[in-house]
């Protein structure tokens, strides 16, 4: 019989439309398999079983009825746990949060519950998205399935390593700094993130409101593109929701599929494709980058000059929105109340609930976002960060009027060993030397893997246009063509 876990979202879809297997059967068998291997893996914070199992049967209805099903019915995903799912526990990898029953869905899960999919449950991350290696989240790291003893990346860790250790075919991330590439580079899976506001942050728990991007986790760029296709589009309740709709990244992946990349133009960055990364990661780039034009692609190099200038003023930013955004953790309007025994002030209460809700990176964050954010230096520190992010913005335009796409390696190392950077946070930061400049800019990129380093997955990232996400997946897809997809060692 066949293995329905390790099928892509594209076939097992095609199963149950026509019937060869039930959605139930399916769902069934990614719980067996999330049973047998979660103690190890641990990508999951919350199982949803009679959730999920529900969700399946009603596929199983409507399609007994000859209802017309959509292209990712019953299909199971798991969700990063920093998007609302109503009355299921929504915790974003934080104490203060433990027990929350949010009383209403987030547009993504509307909508990925209205497509037909089936959510699995709510996936382990680093507390409040702030972190690389999913070693922050308040609940225990994940651990990656290449090797247990390494990281999966993070914050999305849980969601990237449920794919690799086909737990489920799709998952949903969260991309503020390199949230949902980063994991899938360091796992060997796809991740996307869209442009800035090309997908709802309705229900997702604020980190840096300007940045946060959710979106699609897959083990193949078709399947990805799907999930961003269901997931996408106008949201009239985000107010920096893009009222246009989604590219067609669905025929971009079919077209990128049949290897021709003829006419496309792909700069290289030359800040980040020399010494940056390790030896082995430039190496796994430059081939895959020659596969690249091996399919037609012409490869030249553009110089992003701001680029190393993202990483500080990322620090900066961030940090001072998630000073404003997590304000409202104050043990009155939800989660954990410590202290309240009827002799402490409001203050009191509230200064001890976040005291005991907030882990050490959280509260590093918010006590840097406050100084920046303070009168006298707000000039000094937040207002010259937002001048560097212009700076980014115009070295990606200037870039897009030489070539379609920019391309570089994903992160600059493999997944390191679980512990080996969480003593020195700028270690940790430098995950995401790559990725930040993107979400600065607000344009879409996709990891895609390209090869082995010592044998651990390397990621490439496709950077493109805001607004141009189909053409990173014509070439994410012409890549994969090229280089395959990666199978991680059993567990
Ligand atoms: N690793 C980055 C940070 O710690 C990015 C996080 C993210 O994208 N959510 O802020």
């Amino acid at each position: 019989m066949t293995d329905l876990t390790k099928l892509s979202a594209v076939e097992i879809a095609g199963l149950v439309a026509s019937g060869e297997t039930s959605a139930v059967e399916v769902t069934q068998a990614h719980l067996d398999r999330i049973g047998a291997v979660d103690d190890r893996v641990h990508a999951f914070l919350h199982v949803d079983t009679e959730g999920a199992l529900a969700a399946a049967r009603a596929v199983d209805e409507r399609r007994a009825a000859g209802d017309e099903l959509g292209p990712l019915a019953g299909v199971p995903v798991a969700v990063k746990d920093v998007l609302t799912t109503k009355g299921v526990p929504t915790t974003v990898g934080s104490k203060i949060l433990e027990g929350w029953r949010p009383p209403y869905d987030s547009t993504i899960v509307e909508r990925l519950r209205a497509a037909g999919t089936v959510m699995l449950g709510k996936t382990n991350m680093d507390e409040f998205a702030m972190g690389s290696s999913t070693e922050y989240s308040a609940y225990g790291p994940t651990r990656n399935p290449w090797d247990l003893e390494r990281i999966p990346g993070g914050s999305g860790g849980g969601s990237a390593a449920a794919l690799a250790a086909y737990e489920a075919p799709l998952s949903i991330g969260s991309d503020t700094g390199g949230s949902i590439r980063q994991p899938g580079a360091v796992t060997g899976t796809v991740g996307a993130k869209p442009t800035y506001g090309g997908t709802s942050r309705y229900g997702l728990v604020a980190f840096s409101s300007s940045l946060d991007t959710p979106g699609p986790c897959a083990r193949t760029v078709l399947d990805a593109a799907l999930l961003h296709e269901v997931i996408g589009g106008h949201d009239p309740r985000d107010s920096t929701s893009i009222p246009a709709p989604v590219p067609d990244v669905v025929a971009a992946a079919r077209l990128g599929a049949t290897g021709d990349l003829t006419g496309v133009k792909l700069g290289m960055v030359t800040e980040f494709t020399g010494e940056g990364a390790e030896p082995g990661v430039t190496a796994a780039f430059r081939d895959a980058a020659e596969a690249l034009a091996k399919l037609g692609a012409e490869i030249v190099e553009v110089s992003c000059p701001h680029f190393k200038y993202a990483l500080p003023a990322y620090y900066l930013i961030a940090p001072s929105e998630c000073s404003s955004n997590l304000a409202r953790f104050d043990g009155v309007r939800f989660g954990l109340r410590v202290g309240d025994d009827g002799n402490r002030s409001l203050e009191e209460v509230m200064s001890l609930t976040r005291e005991a809700g907030f882990g050490p990176e959280v509260k590093r964050r918010i006590m840097i976002g406050t100084y920046a954010l303070s009168s006298g230096y707000y000039d000094a520190y937040y207002g010259q960060a937002q001048k560097v992010r212009t700076l980014i913005t115009r070295d990606f335009t200037s870039a897009f009027e030489q070539v379609d796409a920019l391309i570089s390696p994903t992160t600059p190392f493999v997944a390191f060993p679980l512990g080996s950077r969480t003593a020195d946070p700028y270690q940790m930061y430098l995950a995401d030397l790559f990725t930040i400049p993107t979400n600065l800019y607000g344009g879409p990129a996709i990891s895609v893997p390209c090869g082995l380093s010592d044998g651990l997955p390397v990621g490439f990232q496709i950077m493109a246009p805001t607004m141009a996400d189909d053409r990173m997946y014509r070439v994410a897809a012409a890549l994969e063509g090229a280089v395959g997809t990666l199978t991680p060692p059993t567990i």
